[in-house]
């Protein structure tokens, strides 16, 4: 979105998220022996994990939590000077809470809340990952070896939040944040958007803001791992069928995003997607696609319809 006639581009991606995990052990087990993320720190409720091709510390931190559900939502800027002009646009939205010293390998950072209570923040300086000599990887440009167990899942990817107002969110996101809009769905004849689809980058979306059915706030409705190929989202089905992972959805493709997909609930009962293929938006003025009731098909372009869960269920449950 513009600002002075010149899009925003002061976020450089999404930088990490924050899982609440009611079954801490049962959950690190979920991403490290199934997913194939490596545990890099510990800072007490908290482990920090990595997909081998992530090149900062850490991208997902999993924290002990009475109820399941999503913490912090954290964005690299793209440079200290974008840093400190999102923070004064978010201080003039009245969205601010205040400068922190950084989390774990991040450094000073901006806290600050989305119009639905979503817990978010913005850093800019980011210590890169520096593999043990047992994790090297004999790639120049590979961050870490290629797990040897699990699904090997290769980088963070993106995450779904459910929100009461979703246009609310969405302008905030695209006027404040920068992020581009991508997709939409929008019922009843245009009145009623149900979902908004944003990136900072040519990734499709880094953010989706759906509607929260149940008219809570500050929910998650899933966090997705990026794999190589469709070979990938197959085999996490296998490891999750043998680990006794309950599979809500997939692996099937979607209609919007063009994401192949499985859906499954981490032990601590986030929803986690295992996620390929995507279409990659490299347009400037990429035209925004809407969906409505009739072009929608519930989400999938192929495959089984999703569940009533998928519609339903969210974290924490209400
Ligand atoms: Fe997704």
């Amino acid at each position: 979105m513009a600002e002075n006639g010149e899009p925003i581009q002061d976020l450089a991606h999404l930088g990490y998220v924050e899982l609440l995990t009611p079954k801490p052990d049962e959950s690190l087990w979920y991403f490290t022996d199934l997913l194939g993320m490596e545990e890099v720190h510990r800072d007490g409720p908290s482990a920090y994990l990595r997909g081998y091709g992530d090149y900062a510390a850490f991208t997902l931190k999993l924290t002990e939590a009475k109820q399941s559900g999503v913490g912090t939502i954290a964005w690299r800027a793209t440079s200290a000077q974008a840093l400190e002009r999102r923070a004064q646009a978010i201080e003039g939205a009245g969205l601010g809470i205040d400068w922190a010293d950084g989390d774990y390998s991040k450094g000073r950072t901006y806290r600050f809340r989305d119009p639905d209570g979503h817990a978010m923040e913005i850093y800019f300086e980011q210590e890169k990952y520096a593999a043990p000599e047992h994790l090297r990887s004999t790639l120049r440009n590979l961050p870490m070896k290629f797990p040897t167990r699990g699904v090997g899942v290769r980088r963070n990817d993106h995450l779904a939040v459910l929100c009461q107002d979703v246009p609310a969110n969405r302008e905030f996101a695209q006027n404040i944040l920068g992020l581009h809009l991508r997709e939409q769905v929008i019922f009843d004849n245009g009145a009623t958007e149900i979902g908004s689809w944003m990136s900072n980058n040519a990734i499709h979306h880094e953010i989706a803001y759906v509607v929260d059915v149940k008219g809570a706030s500050g929910r998650l409705h899933h966090y997705a791992m990026w794999v190589d190929n469709r070979e990938e989202v197959l085999r996490a089905a296998d490891i999750f069928m043998d680990n006794g992972i309950f599979i809500e959805a997939g692996p099937s493709k979607h209609n919007n995003s063009q994401g192949f997909y499985i859906y499954s609930y981490e032990p601590g009962g986030n929803r986690v997607e295992v996620y390929t293929g995507g279409l990659w938006v490299f347009d400037p003025d990429f035209e925004t696609v809407v969906w409505d009731e009739e072009t929608r098909n519930g989400g999938v372009h192929w495959g089984a319809a999703l569940p009533e869960s998928f519609l339903n269920y969210a974290t924490p449950p209400v």
